[in-house]
């Protein structure tokens, strides 16, 4: 099959035209658009239909096709003004792994089958497992495909830790439905997560927040007190460190002593927010992370490895065995089988792809200083954004030692309504010159969000966010009579 080999020649020139590429987009990156000029479908399609498989392409060419509709349909997540959730710019050592995996296509289902892969994921989920203050002969851990994955793998262990009968009966075999609780501003990967496990997402009480935008403590408190009467089961408290809309941090120390109490598993989403660990003067804002009995952490996010990586930990060692554990003729099984761990029987998948190397290579080469400064420059220029934004009329809306920023106009009187927000946000976007989004905060309160979560953004970024911020709000000002208020869907 010559076409799914290529000769040496033909291989050599493809790498030489692959490491152009990536290098070039690293290169011209800042000076193009953030956004295409628009974004259609049907050029998309057009461009594609004419390819029916029937004609091979030339490698060159098919190469050349992606590369094209890489660069010109779409987002682009790296530049240094996508403020936009939280995708980075990946590292250039990430790539450079993602690539060596790619060729050697390690399979990480089975010790036996890459000693080397499992062996540095489970150093890296002990390095940050220490990281967030976990005993190191406590931690255990997972690599997962992404957080969402990591919250459900939570779910999944904090039923079987719950209902000792779960693996084996099942939710149907429990006398009452469990319950968990996470805020109105936990992520939507935890309703998905209670419907996959068969609680269905009404089992999740959203627990209101405060004026902070932190879990009300004393509405989770209510929250379990009514459920317990009802005769409902609670098992599982979610705080959140670093929400999506406001990156708030949840008072992840008072819910610990909650769930104490009533004898929840407590589990911390720091999807983003976590990488805060990282970093001297911002790690007490995670205070009391470290008695969650398990946390999610998302590398794809503030470690700038590309999509996905997620990381799910936990200082029970044997729960995802009991929780996962299945036994198979025919995996493969060698002598060392009782002192390692295989993947497939202590998580959710089972081929697994290497996803720790990207994680491992950016670490070993930046180390922990080098993640921290970053981390560090980053929650600086969301400190430069607040002012700044201040200084010309907006009204800051979120409070988080975090870079992300929600924002209404305080020189508007529309200044608070989705409509005008919206309207603002468009311009901005349809600029080319930046990406932010808009949301509701709260009790419904329609915002303008930024987030700084790209090493490679500078002060002059954000200058340039800014002005273009003042610009859009001229426009969308001189045309409010015919702006019509776009609807949120
Ligand atoms: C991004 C995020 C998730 C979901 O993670 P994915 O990797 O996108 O699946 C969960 N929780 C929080 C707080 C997040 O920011």
């Amino acid at each position: 099959m010559p076409s799914l080999f290529l000769d040496a020649p033909a291989r050599q020139a493809l790498w030489k035209r692959v490491f152009e590429i990536v290098e070039r987009y690293a290169v011209t990156l800042e000076a193009e658009r953030v956004t295409p000029e628009q974004m259609d479908p049907q050029k998309i399609r057009a461009l594609l239909a004419p390819l029916d498989f029937d004609v091979p392409l030339d490698p060159q060419a098919a190469l050349d096709l992606a590369a094209r509709g890489l660069q010109q349909e779409q987002l682009h997540v790296p530049h240094p003004r996508y403020f936009g959730l939280f995708n980075p710019a990946p590292t250039t050592m990430s790539i450079a792994a993602d690539t060596l995996v790619a060729a050697f296509n390690p399979q990480l289902a089975a010790w036996a089958h890459s000693p080397f892969g499992v062996e540095v994921e489970e150093h890296l989920i002990r390095s940050f497992g220490e990281r967030f203050g976990y005993a190191r002969s406590e931690i255990d851990g997972t690599f997962t495909s992404c957080g969402s994955e990591a919250n459900h793998t939570a779910m999944l262990c904090a039923l079987t830790r719950s209902f000792p009968h779960f693996a084996a009966r099942g939710l149907r075999a429990l006398p009452s439905q469990p319950v968990l609780y996470a805020s109105s501003e936990g992520h939507h990967s935890l309703p998905k997560a209670a419907c996959m496990c068969g609680l269905g997402n009404e089992a999740l009480r959203w627990v209101p927040v405060d004026d902070s935008l932190k879990m009300d403590l004393g509405a989770l408190r209510a929250q379990i007190a009514q459920d317990r009467r009802a005769g409902l089961a609670p098992f599982l408290a979610v705080g959140t460190a670093g929400t999506t809309n406001a990156g708030v941090i949840d008072p992840l120390g008072e819910i610990a002593e909650v769930a104490a109490e009533e004898g929840l598993w407590f589990h911390v989403d720091a999807a983003w927010g976590g990488a805060a660990a990282l970093v001297e003067e911002l790690r007490p804002v995670l205070s009391g992370i470290e008695r969650a009995d398990s946390i999610t952490f998302d590398a794809h996010k503030w470690l700038s490895v590309p999509v996905a990586a997620g990381l799910y930990l936990s200082r029970h060692p044997r729960l995802l065995s009991r929780t996962f554990h299945v036994s198979a003729v025919y995996v493969p099984k060698d002598g060392a089988e009782s002192a390692v761990t295989n993947p497939l029987s202590h998580s959710i998948t089972w081929s697994r792809r290497f996803t720790g190397l990207k994680v491992f290579l950016s670490l070993v080469v930046a180390g922990w200083e080098g993640y921290a400064k970053t981390i560090r420059d980053m929650a600086g220029l969301g400190e430069l954004l607040r002012r700044e934004l201040q200084k010309a009329g907006w009204t800051i809306r979120n409070q988080t030692p975090l870079p992300v920023v929600c924002f209404t106009d305080g020189t508007e009187p529309n200044g608070n309504q989705a409509g005008y927000l919206e309207a603002v946000r468009q311009q901005v976007v349809d600029s080319g010159k930046a990406w932010i989004s808009t949301t509701r905060v709260g009790r419904d309160l329609p915002v303008l969000r930024a987030c700084i979560t790209n090493y490679r953004t500078r002060a002059e970024d954000i200058r340039i966010l800014v002005d273009t911020l003042e610009w859009a709000r001229q426009r969308v000002g001189a045309n409010a009579a015919t702006v019509e208020a776009p609807r949120r869907e």
